[in-house]
């Protein structure tokens, strides 16, 4: 976690237009700074970014946010990335609530040499394995592709491993994941006659393994070493190391489900394939392969276990796609997998089969839902968009969000405009309305004009009493989010404030507010017209009173309750 306040002090030394000038060139536009939008095809510029609030809006695609926000969108970069980045640019340093401590650095250190240790001795096994050997070769691998994943043999025995280490009851052993302690505190080895595949981090370093029975082995097929402190198996990807170059070079990464299937593409010329660790295909996995390609082709089996790990990607996809990211889905013959299918039709069938049947992450959304409803009764639409709507509210591209609305609402054939209503879509981001058209305000309730107000100038939060915020719609709610968070926070500005929502449940309706008072000049009086608005703030919650009260019968009132009412008369 990084601490507000410093977010606070960042947001308040980088300037905006500096950040965007320096990835988009910007020109000056009355108060304001123009250019064309970095996130849409456009001709005319309708990308505007203000000095004084510190916001960015595009008034054609809605596109809109802080410094750290246009980072993230532009930039494809995590919340922390885009912080650390214009930390940089500003010259200040991250502070890490985690300080690394030495005791843990120490014992990663210590962990790291067991690592580097043990995989010496597989790989040096793996030469003394005649079986291992003819496995390997059985599965087409030269001892080149082997030497180059640094494959390994743990041979068959119970403590092989006391060879290798002066002390076998050493506890960084079990800790490292190479020895197992059973209950009646007998220590032996968890990698027993199996072909090891180290894993390697972005650095190089072994910091987990993978062994893999042979012919006619044991259970399980794929063994992994345990979660330690070097190794999270959510985050890491087996291969990435090997493939950086390929990944880059090829603009495409494949992702497939064993370590086997990495080094068998591998040695047909498929450099560029990396394989989660025995679990599903995590956000982080996503996030780290988005850092080296926007193309990621997701390769599965056939069958229905194959479908279900799709589906899981999918989900952590959605938050993690950008409008220049590519993600789609790779459906295997049920009889092949990665492996077996380019050992049969080489790299070059391998790659045609790909590029002929790879489902784009829209097409495989749309197919999935669309299979569990009947689109052609209004129940099953109506299933259908009630489905759908969590997932395509999951997008933060702002091209793809609108691509996958205008599909959706093209399915049941509805028009966007409606869909925007049953969605609750902020119209801007809805629709690519002509600039003239998104810069109409709409009709906003009292509260969503105070809450644009108080944007504008947080310091008038001071004046606003939350008794009068009684009522429970999104506006009001909205309205005592930033209320709180200016109670803690008194001196923030416009950026600083929508910066600070951006974990609340109303985030976004707090950015697209800030988004509607782009057009406001720096020296707007808003006096008079918050005054207004309390004031008729004041007028309804006053009337919403007397309704509750005069519904009850005289009788029903306390005497308290008939003096209020006559007060209120
Ligand atoms: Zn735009």
């Amino acid at each position: 976690m990084i601490p507000q306040d410093f977010i606070q002090s960042l947001l308040s030394r980088v300037d905006i237009v500096d950040v965007i000038d320096r990835r988009v060139p910007l020109k000056k536009a009355g108060a304001n700074y123009q250019a064309c939008c970095p996130f849409h095809n456009e001709k005319s510029p309708s990308f505007t970014v203000s000095p004084t609030k510190q916001f960015y809006h595009c008034f054609g695609c809605g596109a809109h946010g802080t410094a750290i926000g246009f980072l993230m969108e532009y930039a494809g970069l995590s919340y922390v990335d885009a912080i650390k980045a214009l930390a940089d640019q500003a010259g200040m340093v991250v502070p890490e609530s985690a300080v690394p401590n030495p005791v843990r650095v120490q014992q990663a250190a210590g962990l790291l040499e067991v690592m580097r240790r043990a995989e010496q001795y597989y790989r040096q096994q793996l030469k003394h394995s005649a079986a291992a050997i003819a496995y390997l070769k059985k599965r087409g691998l030269t001892g080149e592709i082997a030497a180059r994943f640094g494959l390994g043999y743990a041979p068959d025995g119970w403590q092989n491993l006391e060879a290798v280490f002066e002390q076998y009851a050493d506890p960084i052993l079990p800790e490292a994941g190479l020895v197992i302690v059973n209950d009646a505190g007998q220590r032996y080895d968890r990698f027993r006659d199996r072909v090891m595949f180290p894993i390697v981090n972005q650095k190089g370093d072994v910091i987990g393994f993978g062994g893999r029975v042979m012919d006619g082995g044991g259970e399980p097929k794929y063994l992994n070493s345990p979660e330690t402190p070097l190794f999270q198996k959510g985050s890491e990807l087996y291969g990435l190391f090997q493939a950086r170059r390929a990944i880059r070079d090829a603009g495409r990464v494949i992702v497939v489900e064993g370590y086997m299937d990495v080094v068998a593409l591998a040695q047909h010329g498929v450099e560029y394939a990396v394989a989660t660790l025995g679990t599903a295909t995590t956000a982080v996995h996503i996030q780290k392969l988005l850092r080296h390609t926007d193309e990621i082709v997701f390769c599965f089996d056939g069958d229905s276990a194959g479908q279900r790990a799709a589906w899981r990607a999918l989900e952590h996809s959605l938050p993690m796609v950008s409008d220049s990211s590519r993600l789609g889905f790779l459906f295997l013959p049920e009889t092949h997998d990665p492996d077996s299918y380019v050992r049969e039709f080489g790299r070059d069938g391998f790659e045609a089969f790909m590029a002929q049947s790879v489902v784009p992450l829209s097409a495989y959304l749309f197919k999935q839902i669309a299979q569990q409803h009947d689109l052609t009764a209004d129940e099953g639409k109506s299933a259908f968009l009630k489905a759908l709507q969590p997932l395509i509210a999951q997008v933060v591209a702002p091209g793809l969000a609108l691509m996958l609305r205008k599909r959706a609402a093209e399915l049941v054939q509805v028009d966007m405009a409606e869909l925007a209503v049953l969605w609750n879509v902020k119209t801007t981001r809805a629709a690519v309305a002509s600039p003239a058209r998104a810069r109409r305000p709409a009709p906003a309730s009292i509260s969503r004009q105070l809450l644009r107000m108080v944007l504008f100038s947080p310091a008038l939060a001071q004046q606003l009493s939350e008794d009068l915020l009684q009522q429970s719609d999104n506006d009001t709610q909205t309205l005592r989010e930033v209320l709180a968070i200016l109670r803690e926070y008194p001196h923030l500005d416009t950026a600083m404030l929508i910066e600070q929502g951006r974990h609340q449940a109303h985030a976004v309706d707090i950015e697209q507010c800030g988004a509607e008072i782009m057009d406001w000049e720096a020296d707007f009086d808003l006096l008079p017209e918050f005054n207004l608005a309390v004031e008729q703030l004041r007028t309804t919650s006053k009337q919403s009173r007397m309704q509750v009260l005069a519904q009850k019968s005289l009788r029903d009132l306390t005497e308290e309750e008939k003096k209020e009412l006559q007060q209120l008369r």
